[in-house]
């Protein structure tokens, strides 16, 4: 049914779907590729293509020819067109972005999340950076398809509201899609920050193929986004992911949860940090615990391990032994593809999780003799949560899938 019927900003019935996510996916098909690839009739796809055509979302690009019959005429997504803003609000780190509907990031802005603030303050602040990225691109506003926001969870996707996340102080069932949608007039849709950072890696950096893998994304939180046989993987409430309280350490440090060694308190920046305090290896600088002094202080730590230093190489070594542990579970469980591992963190602690992750992957998992799990960074950086959130806008607009069946469509 409607998973989310008022949300979804369409441009065409399911046919429409197919044949432009097939455009996209192809890279220059011709007609009769595209009936041939979506098993539509060659009436039906001209049909189709025409509509696009005239409605400026698709043109012809050039003419190719097999060597037998007339050449054909391939056709490409036009990038202008239709756009889609994403947002990522990270407890340390606002990022806004404007993507065309063939994927390209055309504007982008990014600034510390303003640390100890009422979420309505920190709500407006999010507000003014989309409206001062929209005007600086220029882009006129009936070509926005509508505004993704990707935030940590738990959220209520149904409702579009931000519930308690951990790492987010003061935040308490904050309305925050109805409160970007009334000032900007967008249709907004509210996604779990793992998930569409999963949503970006299946739309923009590998767009090829079924698709099945795990997303670690490592913010101030961890926390896995999955896309399982091409679909993404939201669970019954949006919150699928939640990975915080797999056991990696079994002797480890008491959590909030009753058992011990989690590795939301094994692993996390914070409990990171405070473990090199513990064991010296850093100075107890910070004066708090806000997201943006943690990050300085595990750029301290990697600059030691970096340097030579052999305690905080070792507890960097340790943490990623950690992660290998906890993706176990996570490819025993879902027998993924890949993992693809990403965000603020990875341009500080990448380098060691892929020194030890994927042996060490490759010595949990069950299914090791029946086939790899490749592991690897996003090629999207520490943007790919507000890429995503994007995406998404265009995934629900331009994405046939079963369900859509279901739903009436203009
Ligand atoms: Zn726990």
């Amino acid at each position: 049914m409607a998973r989310r019927g008022a949300n979804q900003p369409s441009v065409g019935g399911y046919n429409e779907a197919v044949v432009l996510d097939q455009i996209r996916r192809s890279h220059g098909h011709s007609r009769v590729e595209l009936a041939d690839t979506t098993g539509l009739s060659a009436q039906t796809v001209s049909n189709i293509v025409q509509r696009l055509l005239d409605a400026g979302i698709v043109e012809e690009a050039g003419r190719t020819s097999s060597g037998r019959g007339k050449p054909r005429t391939t056709l490409r997504l036009v990038g202008s067109s239709r756009y889609a803003v994403g947002v990522h609000l990270d407890p340390g780190l606002i990022t806004v972005v404007v993507l065309s509907i063939d994927g390209e990031v055309i504007a982008r802005h990014a600034r510390a999340t303003p640390a100890a603030q009422a979420p309505a303050d920190t709500t407006a602040v999010l507000i003014q950076d989309i409206e001062m990225v929209l005007a600086g691109s220029g882009i006129d506003r009936t070509r926005i398809v509508g505004l993704g926001v990707a935030a940590p969870g738990p959220i209520d996707i149904q409702r579009g509201i931000v519930l308690d996340p951990p790492n987010l102080a003061g935040w308490d069932r904050v309305p925050l899609r109805d409160a970007i949608a009334d000032a900007t007039g967008l249709t907004v849709m509210l996604e779990k920050d793992v998930t569409a950072a999963a949503v970006a890696e299946k739309w923009i950096a590998a767009p090829g193929g079924a698709q099945n893998f795990a997303f670690l994304y490592l913010g101030t939180g961890l926390g896995v986004g999955l896309v399982i046989g091409d679909e993404v993987v939201r669970g019954g409430s949006g919150n699928a992911g939640e990975i915080g309280h797999i056991v990696v350490d079994p002797d480890g440090l008491p959590c909030g949860c009753g058992l011990r060694g989690c590795i939301a308190v094994s692993c996390a920046p914070l409990p990171l940090i405070e473990e090199a305090e513990r064991r010296g290896v850093i100075a107890a600088e910070r004066s708090g615990d806000d997201p943006t002094e943690v990050d300085a202080a595990l750029t301290r730590l990697v600059h030691l391990a970096d340097g030579g230093d052999e305690a905080a190489e070792k507890l960097l070594r340790e943490c990623s032994e950690q992660v290998a542990r906890a993706l176990a579970v996570v490819s025993n469980l879902l027998d993924v593809d890949r993992i693809v591992m990403g965000g603020p963190l990875w341009d500080r602690i990448g380098e060691t999780l892929m020194d030890t992750v994927p042996t060490r992957l490759d010595e949990l998992r069950v299914a090791r003799g029946v086939h790899p799990v490749t592991v690897s960074d996003t090629a999207l950086g520490s943007d790919v949560g507000a890429i995503g959130a994007a995406c998404l806008i265009l995934d629900e607009a331009l994405t046939p899938r079963p369900t859509s069946l279901l739903v009436p469509t203009a």
